[in-house]
């Protein structure tokens, strides 16, 4: 097996699955999933998301309804909004692009959404199941992660492994998920005492901190699996820009197992992921077995 994990083959590949199940249940129970994406703005960055987002929807023979609304929306007019879809059945996942403009309360609109289509798994329900480890929708950057560690390595049980970060996006449910795989989980965070030590106990380490490559090769320990979720834009010599992860790579592939680089590692699995929870959901609010 290859040292660095192709997080873009990997991706292309559920697509690939995805787009098969998604043909078998249009001929088999005539139900053609539906995502719905919620951009409210002109954050470029999100423009960008949702586009990509939109065009692998449609790749998959899913269906896409894009509802771009201004930067001025109140509050009121988004929850209609969300009503609206929640009470559409041609929609069985809903994601609102975050941020959201200051007016707007994002946890307010997030629990509004149908937890059974809430595609994100942001919603407090579906965060509560994860918690308590019952089924729910698994939010989608964790599920890719979670998807290509077991890929490498098979059962997880017993294994160290260290997350770095705790946000509610990312490290918290990346961590929930490690220890359902029966994992020994060491959450850290900017609080943490002796970081580099804590990582270097990692057979399994996942970096989610937003940090440009503050992860160096002498804090992985020999052979240990590094999953690398930063996604940092820094300023180059020349004057140009180039994205980069939480984790050194230059110092960090040599001494690593296995290793995702930046661009092309976790990035590309998080649409991969969502398009999965929306056929999933597809199937399981019309009470249908999820084509094999
Ligand atoms: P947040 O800013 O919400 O959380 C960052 C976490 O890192 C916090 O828990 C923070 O600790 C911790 N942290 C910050 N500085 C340090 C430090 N010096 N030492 C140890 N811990 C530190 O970020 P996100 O979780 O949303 O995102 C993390 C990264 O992942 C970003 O680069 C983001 O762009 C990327 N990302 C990539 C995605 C993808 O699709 N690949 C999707 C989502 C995010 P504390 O809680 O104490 O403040």
């Amino acid at each position: 097996m290859q040292k660095i994990i192709d997080g873009k083959a990997f991706a292309a590949d559920l697509r690939a699955d995805i787009t098969k199940k998604a043909a078998e249940l249009k001929a088999r129970d005539a139900i053609v999933p539906g995502l719905a994406v919620v951009l409210v703005g002109e954050d470029p960055a999100s423009q960008v998301y949702v586009r990509n987002k939109g065009k692998q929807t449609v790749e998959c023979g899913m269906l896409s309804f894009e509802h771009k609304l201004p930067d001025t929306t109140a509050q009121d007019e988004l929850m209609e909004l969300i009503d609206k879809l929640n009470n559409d059945d041609s929609v069985h996942g809903i994601l609102v692009q975050l941020p959201l403009p200051k007016q707007i309360d994002e946890n307010s609109v997030i629990n509004r959404i149908n937890p059974d289509k809430d595609v994100d798994g942001f919603h407090l329900d579906n965060v509560g199941r994860l918690s308590i480890g019952d089924e729910g929708i698994v939010p989608c950057t964790p599920l890719g992660c979670l998807m290509m560690i077991k890929d490498q390595l098979g059962d997880l049980s017993g294994k160290h492994a260290v997350v770095v970060g705790r946000s509610n996006i990312v490290g918290k449910p990346v961590a929930a998920l490690l220890l359902q795989e029966n994992c020994t989980v060491v959450i850290t965070h900017s609080r943490t005492v002796n970081l580099e030590e804590e990582c270097r106990r990692a057979d399994i380490l996942v970096a989610a901190v937003g940090r440009p490559e503050m992860v160096k090769g002498d804090w992985i320990k020999p052979g240990a699996t590094v999953i690398d979720v930063g996604i940092n834009r820094i300023d180059t010599a020349d004057g140009k820009t180039r994205l980069v992860g939480d984790v050194d790579f230059a110092s960090a592939e040599p001494v690593a197992g296995k290793i995702t680089p930046v661009p092309g590692g976790v990035g590309p699995m998080t649409i991969a992921c969502l398009l999965h929870n929306t056929l999933q959901q597809a199937c399981r609010i019309n009470n249908v077995a999820v084509p094999e």
